[in-house]
């Protein structure tokens, strides 16, 4: 064996020592599970309507979109979804990305100006850290959610450019950031607010536009939105929205537009129709919103440590990593799919069950799996 093959023979010997394996687990096209795992918020992954606009791309464009957006990857298709996007969003703007992981990385890198400091919260994805580090910016993290930190950071940045960087709603434990009040720090110190979306777009705000708008801050001149299309939307890609003038410098500048194949079309006309759905359906919104309450007050209720969703992501902490991963398994032998989420994916180093509510669910399967949770519980 090579020293390098012995060398990583040892690490994942470590890993599974330490309980921290990570396993590949396929599933089926029509699984007897309930899903409380998948970002399918609104179960548009699988509408009929978003599959048959799926076909209709497919059949009038190809599977690929056989180049990048600048040479041959532009379809029609693409610049609709771009105009219904910055419709919804209230954005002058969008641009879509083939992931919302390039979003992040794209649009970071590219408000990287010589001298910027970026202000990351703690908890934030790994896509908005990379984004960070590709940018070569001096990154200060602060503590989650910690206003005060953040506006020492950015008096400590005086005179220089800016980012505030933050979640709306957080992908580890559910909750929200202060949008507003990082919104009125950021603007007196002439900084700018970058707000990934990922998990508020479709769920919170009028017509479903968003942790941002739902803060009042959809068009601002100072705030840039990235979102990503495969939770909500059921379908795939990201987004940046802003003002025109940032689109215009990411379409010049950003590498992770330039030179990435541009998403399939498929993918962007089912997004369109998920859109579409989504902007109307209300009812589904209210739904979701109120289940996640109700998991939320059910787990503590058992006594198990739950966070406060914002959204639809409620998060419960277990002991350890070895504890949420039997937790998680406990549970998929009886039907039920949750997220584990444990180091070294977690911001914190601790450990939990993800749930992601899912408003295509009835109530009885909703609250059956709430039940096999907590029967599972450690
Ligand atoms: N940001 C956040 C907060 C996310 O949760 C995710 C999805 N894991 C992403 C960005 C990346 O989006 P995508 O999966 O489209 O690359």
């Amino acid at each position: 064996m090579t020293i390098w093959l012995q060398r990583l023979e040892r690490r994942a010997t470590l890993r599974a020592r330490a309980g921290l394996t990570r396993h590949l687990r396929p599933r089926r096209s029509a699984e007897e599970v309930i899903d409380l795992a998948g970002n399918d918020y609104l179960g548009l992954s699988r509408h009929p309507e978003v599959v048959a606009a799926a076909i209709d791309g497919l059949t009038g464009y190809g599977l690929g979109a056989t180049g990048s957006r600048l040479v041959r990857g532009t379809t029609e298709l693409h610049t609709a979804l771009e105009a219904d996007l910055a419709g919804w969003l209230g954005a002058e703007q969008a641009l879509v990305y083939s992931s919302g992981y390039l979003a992040n990385l794209g649009a970071l890198t590219a408000l990287a100006q010589p001298k910027a400091v970026f202000i990351l919260d703690q908890h934030a994805h790994a896509s908005l850290v990379d984004g960070c580090r590709l940018a070569g910016a001096e990154t200060v993290v602060t503590p989650h959610c910690d206003l005060a930190a953040v506006v020492t950071a950015l008096a400590e940045a005086a005179g220089r450019p800016t980012v505030v960087v933050t979640e709306s709603v957080f992908s580890v434990d559910g909750d929200a950031a202060p949008l507003s009040a990082l919104h009125q720090a950021a603007r007196e110190h002439g900084a700018l607010l970058l707000i990934d979306d990922a998990h508020g777009l479709g769920v919170l705000g009028p017509a479903g536009a968003g942790g941002a708008a739902a803060a009042g801050l959809a068009g601002e001149r100072d705030v840039v939105v990235t979102a990503t299309l495969s939770k909500a939307l059921g379908a795939a890609g990201g987004v940046v929205a802003g003002p025109a003038a940032w689109i215009r410098h990411l379409i010049e500048t950003g590498r992770t537009f330039i030179y990435d194949t541009a998403l399939a079309p498929p993918v962007v006309a089912g997004a369109r129709t998920a859109l579409r759905l989504a902007r109307k359906d209300d009812a589904r919104r209210d739904e979701l919103r109120q289940r996640a309450g109700h998991a939320a007050e059910r787990l503590r209720g058992a006594g198990l440590p739950t966070t406060v969703p914002a959204a639809g992501v409620v998060s419960v902490e277990a002991a350890d990593a070895e504890s949420a991963s039997a937790w998680a398994a406990a549970c998929r032998e009886r039907g039920v799919s949750v997220g584990c989420f444990r180091p070294p994916s977690t911001p914190d180093h601790r450990s939990r069950l993800r749930l992601t509510v899912n408003a295509s669910l009835s109530a009885a399967e909703f609250d059956a799996a709430l039940d096999v949770i907590v029967a599972c519980a450690p």
